[in-house]
């Protein structure tokens, strides 16, 4: 087993890794910027090292600052998180040559994934529900309007390094596709470094759900159930569930064995997570694997029982599937999040500063994980989340009764957040129906 990890993130999932190597007795190296010197994650680490600037292009992305934290202080492997270096294949096989085990999957399985026609045309080949789209990246302009042509519009543009919900277009016909695409292209190469696109069928009112993944390295694998994701703005997450109110026991049956196979053929390892739109006929199809722990684990650790990310640390340390879980997994009752993120909750403006009164919720059925304290600062140039809400009960209807309780109870003073956002979506009769699809929060909106 490792006697010490570095953790290389900040905020709640930082926290996160450090619970889980703290239960398992492993020690812990935090690596923070000059902006991050108060944090949570830096205090309670055994150890911490300042990584540089708050920028986080010259400290949690700079790889060569990172490796050297980590030889520095001699741990046998680094945590990843979300974002930042997380889905980096390069900053994998940096760890692999400096003799430092990566969480996650192998670097060129984390390639392929990180390029999404790779990833479809791989999942397509193991027999997984693929939208119709192109083979491959698209050459030009011209081959652009070929495939949108044969798969009819409307479509969508997406780069194929893209994350976060950025570089994504929506073109309903031909006339737009030129500008659309040299937008879309802009885009991709200014965030991702990489201008390249593809081109999927546009789905118009869809549901965003995934499929947690556990995967050893002796060829086990485990599907922990779905996420319903489909409460979201600009294309990224607000609310999460487990399960889904809407996918069927057989199609969860059916979606997870093929997804053992797939993840076998694509020689996959450690916690990742497969995400599906559904479309108008209830069918789910392929968009994208997300080869890291993601922001909404705790839903699944909710029904499951099973700590993700403490898997995640004892799959990379070579321990077998069957022996970390104990037996079979089985499904009880439902869970919620809520992202609470330091934004007006009405125009999603990010409000960074200091946090200057803080109540958490707590009580039967309520989790939330954060970094934030009474006089702490979210600072500007990192992502907005706050706290991740997590309620649980026996069923949907008692887990939001709880989630309602605790957002009540929650205060956060000095900063705006989605809080308030949350009570009218919880509040609402098609979310409570569970009636929804990824337009719901345009169209709540307007509403007012
Ligand atoms: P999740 O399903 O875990 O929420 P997201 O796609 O929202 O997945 O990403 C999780 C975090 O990683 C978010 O903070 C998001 O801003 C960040 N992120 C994801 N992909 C990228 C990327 N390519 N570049 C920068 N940030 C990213
Ligand atoms: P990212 O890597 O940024 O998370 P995804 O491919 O996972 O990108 O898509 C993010 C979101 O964008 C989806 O949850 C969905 O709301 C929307 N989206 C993506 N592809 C499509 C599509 N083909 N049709 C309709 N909506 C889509
Ligand atoms: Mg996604």
């Amino acid at each position: 087993m490792f006697r010490k990890i570095l953790i290389a993130n900040r905020g709640e999932i930082a926290l996160r890794i450090l619970s889980a190597c703290k239960d398992l007795g492993i020690r812990t190296v935090a690596v923070y910027s000059e902006a991050d010197r108060h944090s949570l994650h830096v205090r309670f680490a055994d150890e911490a090292v300042c990584i540089g600037p708050a920028k986080s292009s010259l400290s949690y992305l700079d790889i060569p600052s990172v490796v050297s934290a980590a030889e520095i202080t001699n741990v046998d492997a680094i945590h990843p998180g979300y974002g930042f270096l997380s889905e980096n294949a390069g900053f994998a096989e940096v760890c692999e040559l400096s003799g430092i085990k990566f969480i996650g999957p192998k670097p060129d399985v984390i390639r392929t994934m990180g390029m999404k026609q790779d990833a479809r045309a791989a999942m397509e080949r193991a027999g997984v529900p693929v939208l119709p789209g192109s083979k491959g990246v698209l050459s030009g302009q011209e081959d652009a309007l070929a495939t949108a042509e044969r798969i009819g519009y409307p479509v969508m543009l997406k780069a194929v390094a893209g994350g976060g919900g950025r570089g994504m277009r929506v073109v309903a016909g031909p006339a737009e596709l030129p500008s659309l695409y040299h937008q879309a292209r802009q885009e991709a190469g200014a965030s991702f470094s990489c201008p390249d696109l593809y081109l999927e069928k546009y789905i118009a009112a869809p549901r965003h759900i995934e499929f947690q993944v556990l995967a050893d390295e002796h060829g086990n694998v485990e599907i922990l159930g779905e996420r319903e994701c489909t409460i979201q703005r600009r294309h990224q997450k607000l609310i999460e569930e487990a399960p889904s109110p809407c996918v069927t026991p057989e199609l969860r049956a059916s979606i997870a064995s093929h997804l053992r196979e797939a993840m076998k053929a694509v020689g996959y390892t450690n916690a990742g997570t497969v995400e599906f739109l559904m479309d108008e006929a209830g069918r789910l199809n392929f968009i994208e694997v997300n080869a890291r722990v993601q922001v909404e684990h705790p839903v699944t650790e909710a029904i499951s029982g099973v700590d993700i990310v403490k898997s995640q640390i004892l799959i990379a340390a070579g321990v077998p599937l069957p022996e970390i879980l104990g037996g079979p997994v089985t499904l009880r009752g439902h869970a919620m999040e809520c992202r609470i993120n330091a934004e007006h909750p009405e125009s999603f403006v990010p409000s960074p500063g200091r946090i200057t009164g803080l109540n958490l919720p707590g009580g039967i059925g309520v989790r939330v994980d954060t970094a934030a304290y009474t006089d702490g600062v979210i600072p500007p140039y990192y992502d907005s989340l706050v706290a991740k809400l997590i309620t649980t009960g026996r069923n949907r209807a008692e887990t939001i009764a709880r989630m309602n309780r605790a957002l009540d109870m929650f205060v956060v003073e000095g900063i705006y957040t989605t809080i308030p956002l949350h009570q009218r979506i919880l509040a609402d009769a098609d979310f409570l129906a569970g009636k929804f699809d990824t337009g719901f929060l345009n169209r709540f909106k307007r509403n007012g």
